[in-house]
């Protein structure tokens, strides 16, 4: 694996980070704290490519490569940890399971709608009895004639009252457990789709994220997502790419909290020098650089191994366990750094703290994480 970016990696990460810095990151204090919506930036972002990074060109994106999409998700997030999981998200959870499981037609017709940000993307797997569990799913989806008939309620969606293109899993043969799901592109447009309750959430609370209530929803023969049966493989595959966008969006949260612990020790003063002159504050600073670098390698390594087209769900599952307990770790150091303004909301390191727990719990907990590395490691 070659450690350093390419030339136009390193382009790109340079014009996000810009746009980042000067779009992104100004907002994201007052996004959280009224629970809104990035719209504006999705819509910049869609006209810089971002929102289409993965999918190819032809279908209307950008057809990036995984290492070049988490350098991408891992800037957005450095500015903005709920604008990058919606990002993360739209690309891994929604697009790319179409770009891999779509017929050329469901190519066709909702790639470009993703990759222009015309409707934001979502994956609805999440139910109330079924989260580390995600076999258990109990929304069910009945062939009547031309239409499946999905009756069921998704849970902790994230973009949910705001999607409007969603992948969805119901059972078509409830004899067969797990190997009874199906995938389905739901568009919420269609007939008996509607929006639940949102949450309230701790962290990354510009990404709203509610309930996704299927009630006789008619969804068309041809959104059949693969073939029927396929749901639970279709399922997993894809949330192997999303942990490499959340590993890349933890990445982030611990590079912003560096960012300012680095920051304000310079400024600070006490006992008449800046914090930064402390042997105790150096060392938290340099142990925080470590780890994200560490993070950063892992979640690349990942990344370059799906490239390659070899099987990364270990490599996918490290870098998630890791990267998320270094998010956690720096923004719980940031707040040591900042001392009692840290434990206010004047800074932004307590967003960071709060943002960043949420890396070790979706898309699979950090105890699942380990299974799967188990599950590789032992088979
Ligand atoms: C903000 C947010 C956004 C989300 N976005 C989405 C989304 O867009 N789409 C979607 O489908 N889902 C989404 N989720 C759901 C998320 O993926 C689940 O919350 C997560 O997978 C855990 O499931 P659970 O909450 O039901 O916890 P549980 O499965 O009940 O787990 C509770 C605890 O038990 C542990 N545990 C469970 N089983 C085992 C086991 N076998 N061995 C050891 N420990 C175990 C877990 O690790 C955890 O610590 C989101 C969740 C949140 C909070």
């Amino acid at each position: 694996m070659i450690l350093e970016l390419n030339e136009q990696q390193n382009m790109i990460r340079n014009m996000v980070r810009e746009f980042a810095e000067k779009e992104v990151r100004p907002k994201a204090a007052e996004l959280d704290e009224k629970e809104e919506y990035p719209h504006t930036s999705l819509k910049r972002m869609a006209e810089l490519g971002i929102l289409g990074a993965i999918i190819p060109q032809e279908y209307g994106g950008a057809g990036l490569d995984t290492v070049t999409y988490s350098v991408i998700i891992e800037e957005i997030s450095r500015a903005c940890a709920s604008t990058g999981v919606v990002t993360s998200v739209h690309n891994s959870l929604t697009a790319w399971p179409i770009m891999h499981y779509g017929t050329e037609e469901q190519k066709k017709k909702y790639l470009p709608i993703l990759a222009k940000g015309e409707k934001i993307g979502a994956f609805g797997g999440t139910e109330p009895m079924a989260g580390s569990d995600l076999g258990a799913m109990q929304t069910t989806a009945e062939l009547k004639g031309e239409n499946y008939i999905l009756n069921g309620t998704k849970t902790f969606i994230t973009s949910g009252p705001e999607a409007g293109i969603i992948i969805a899993f119901g059972i078509t043969d409830k004899e067969a457990g797990a190997r009874g799901l199906s995938a389905f592109i739901v568009d919420s447009d269609f007939e008996g789709y509607s929006v639940g309750g949102i949450f309230d959430k701790i962290g990354i609370n510009a990404s709203l994220t509610s309930e996704l209530i299927f009630e006789d929803m008619v969804v068309p023969k041809e959104n059949l997502l693969g073939k029927e049966g396929e749901g639970f493989k279709i399922a997993l595959a894809t949330l192997d790419g999303g942990r490499i966008g959340i590993a890349s969006q933890a990445v982030g949260i611990a590079q912003a909290a560096l960012d300012e612990s680095v920051e304000y020790s310079k400024q600070r003063q006490q006992f008449g020098k800046p914090l930064s002159k402390f042997q105790a504050i150096q060392w938290m600073i340099s142990e925080m650089a470590t780890k994200i670098e560490a993070a950063r390698l892992l979640t690349r390594s990942a990344a370059y191994v799906k490239d390659t087209g070899a099987r990364f769900s270990k490599e996918a599952a490290m870098a998630k366990l890791f990267a998320a307990d270094t998010a956690s770790w720096c923004a719980d150091r940031a707040i040591q750094v900042h001392g009692g303004y840290g434990y206010t909301k004047e800074y932004p390191v307590e967003r960071l703290y709060r943002d960043a727990r949420i890396t070790g719990i979706y898309e699979g907990t950090s105890e699942v994480m380990k299974m799967v590395i188990a599950g590789s490691l032992l088979r």
